[in-house]
């Protein structure tokens, strides 16, 4: 058998970081064949990341790497420096989540795609730049002839990535949408011609039809160029969908990996079993997700034994004490010494955390640890949206509302009397009741943020009315003490919410300082609002980067809570966490919604979340709403060929829940 053009045997990746030695990738294999998309998946802090920068030699002069990187049949690691770099200039190209990392704010598009062009010509000069340190500058790309033919070269890659249009050259990156950031990134890659491409997280940014276009182009890629892709991703479903192979990584240990519809529709490992089972798409909307409870093991500390155990509902005493072995057979490979009890359990929970405690419990929490109490600290009934949800009046109304930014303001434009406006939100009406939840979707510059600015008072309307509790209200500094204290908002990303110099305690009482609440009573509330969002006291003294990303996300949620809100506002709540964090997430929110008096709004661009959160849905276009209804009726039924669009591009959302796992509408 021919070996793969990409075979990484036994990688290892360890960082010092302050005398201790951060375990990243512990001996994780795989392989890529050309023309083949291989799917990475697995919670954040699995090492996937590091595995990447490792194998395309990105992992910086901290990291020690060990183990076989095998590159067309020649291993990288046992090259001189420079043929490696060389290799890895020409061959191999590298996709990031977020386009910012490939792309310079203060250089057009022109400049970047030119540059990569440069490059990849001179591959000698690329590796001895990179060893330098050294950058390109406007005046080393030159101008004349050899200029002009990467001009139309630049121009072709732009074309093949799907923007044919020669003003992108000259724009820069602050520029262009999420979506065209990313394509021009992925030109910057193509231009070399490599034969590997690996893709982290190309996607998670992005709104689902935009994410779907970019998949389209890279599978388009795949096929036409014979191109190998690897693609690390949290999202299950779009492995499903779009993948040959996956493979399941924990704790920097591969799990299990084979065919993609094998390991997804059956898999065999307790850990896939239980990334599959925290899927929200095969729940039904408003119940109690399963979750996986405890965290990924510390990789600073040394273990013996199955890294899954502590999270493992079939762990035996062995499981703990020595490695799990390694089956490989015509269905593929997993690692798990229990396997044949594990199958014969069946479709029973593979953690501890995949069913509703009873209440009172800690959710499946063995050994108490505060890590593991991350997990809700009470059980909840399931509350089904069709059974009703009580929904009084109105917290928040928005009355033809709209919201017009200037986009050329000189004296000349205004004396040739052309439009000088870009409308963000256009005459919109929506109303938000007590108890219920509102879920807003739609594609990036559909005017989502603007409706939550407006409602915030982070922006005023320019025609229209926001209405709070009955009363008109305008921007924050005419909003009186009561009014702001009653919004409270949750951002994306949950821990560049938090100021990272202050602790928990600190953070979640500062609202309270502010609105002049004294010592005691914000110590009481504190501890109140970190047992509704599943934590407790012992999590007071740390700092954000002490915590997991789903505990930060409670933590800023329980500032957000702070001053018992009228109207909480949920800005893409789950976009920055990973599938079973995601899924915890979500059950804390049903069951605060269930707990609280107050309304929410959710804003994500993941139909996934709004479907299972939202009791009624508003489907945003350009700045006009598009659908607005019940949640069950606008997924089930959708009136607008646009909503149709949506629910198309949200992987999985078209598969009924059933009792086995996933069924996925393979693209491949
Ligand atoms: S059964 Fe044992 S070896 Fe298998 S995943 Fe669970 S803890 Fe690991």
């Amino acid at each position: 058998m021919s070996e793969s053009l990409l075979a990484v045997s036994d990688l290892r990746v360890r960082f010092e970081t302050s005398g201790r030695t951060v375990r990243a990738v512990n001996g994780l294999s795989l392989s890529v064949d050309s023309g083949e998309v291989v799917g990475l998946v697995g919670e954040s802090g699995c090492g996937k990341s590091a595995a990447v920068r490792a194998i395309a030699g990105l992992h910086g002069d901290d990291a020690r790497v060990e183990g076989t990187v095998s590159f067309d049949g020649t291993d990288l690691r046992t090259l001189s420096e420079e043929r490696q770099r060389q290799i890895r200039a020409t061959r191999l190209s590298t996709v990031f989540q977020d386009p910012a990392a490939t792309l310079t704010p203060t250089r057009t598009v022109s400049f970047h795609l030119k540059e990569a062009l440069w490059l990849a010509d001179r591959p000698d000069d690329r590796s001895l730049r990179s060893a330098l340190g050294i950058t390109l500058g406007p005046r080393d790309l030159g101008s004349g002839r050899g200029s002009r033919e990467r001009r139309e070269r630049a121009l072709d890659l732009l074309e093949r990535v799907g923007l044919a249009d020669a003003d992108y050259l000259e724009r820069y990156p602050h520029e262009l949408s999420g979506g065209e950031a990313q394509r021009v990134s992925i030109a910057v890659a193509l231009a070399s011609e490599p034969e590997l491409l690996l893709a982290d997280e190309p996607t998670t940014a992005l709104d689902a039809t935009t994410r779907d276009d970019i998949l389209d182009l890279l599978e388009s890629l795949v096929a036409e160029r014979d191109l190998a892709l690897l693609l690390v991703s949290h999202d299950l479903g779009l492995v499903g969908e779009r993948c040959d192979r996956v493979s399941v990584a924990y704790a920097g240990e591969l799990m299990e990996s084979g065919p993609a519809d094998r390991v997804l529709e059956e898999p065999r490992h307790p850990y896939t079993r239980a990334l599959l089972d925290c899927r929200l798409e095969g729940a039904n909307p408003g119940e109690r997700v399963p979750t996986i409870d405890g965290s990924v093991p510390d990789p600073t500390v040394e273990r013996a034994g199955c890294p899954f155990a502590s999270r493992c509902a079939h762990a035996t005493a062995t499981c703990r004490q020595s490695a799990p072995p390694t089956i490989d057979d015509e269905r593929g490979r997993v690692r798990c010494g229990e396997l044949e009890s594990v199958t014969k359990r069946g479709a029973g929970p593979d953690t501890n955390g995949t069913h509703v405690p009873p209440s009172g419990s800690t959710d499946g929490a063995r050994s108490g640890s505060v890590e593991e109490t991350e997990t809700a600290t009470r059980a909840t009934t399931s509350v089904s949206f069709d059974g009703g949800v009580a929904a009084d009046e109105p917290v928040l109304e928005l009355r033809g509302v709209s919201k017009r930014y200037p986009i050329e303001d000189s004296w000349l434009s205004r004396v040739r009397g052309r439009d000088r406006y870009a409308s963000a939100v256009d005459d919109l009406s929506l109303t938000v009741r007590r108890g219920e939840t509102l879920g807003i979707v739609g594609e990036s510059g559909a005017g989502k943020s603007t409706v939550i600015d407006l409602a915030t008072g982070l922006e005023s309307p320019t025609a229209g009315e926001v209405v709070f509790d009955g009363d008109t209200v305008g921007p924050i500094a005419n909003r009186s003490r009561d009014q702001l204290a009653a919004v409270g908002r949750l951002f994306q990303h949950p821990r560049s919410s938090l100021d990272p110099r202050q602790r928990v305690y600190r953070a979640i009482s500062e609202p309270l300082l502010e609105a002049g609440w004294r010592r005691d009573r914000r110590r009481e509330r504190v501890s109140e609002l970190l047992s509704l969002v599943g934590l407790d006291d012992r999590h007071t003294e740390r700092r954000p980067r002490e915590l997991s990303g789903g505990q930060c996300q409670r933590i800023a949620l329980a500032r957000a809570l702070a001053l018992e809100p009228s109207l909480v506002v949920l800005d893409e709540p789950t976009a920055a966490l990973d599938v079973s964090v995601r899924a915890r997430v979500c059950n804390l929110l049903l069951e605060l919604r269930d707990r609280l008096d107050c309304a929410f709004v959710l804003v994500s661009h993941d139909l996934g979340v709004v479907r299972h959160l939202a009791d009624r849905i508003a489907v945003m276009r350009d700045g006009q709403l598009v659908e607005y209804g019940s949640a069950s009726r606008v997924c089930a039924e959708p009136e607008s060929a646009y909503t149709d669009e949506l629910l198309a591009a949200a992987s999985g959302l078209a598969d009924e829940p059933t009792d086995n796992h996933a069924t996925f509408h393979r693209h491949r």
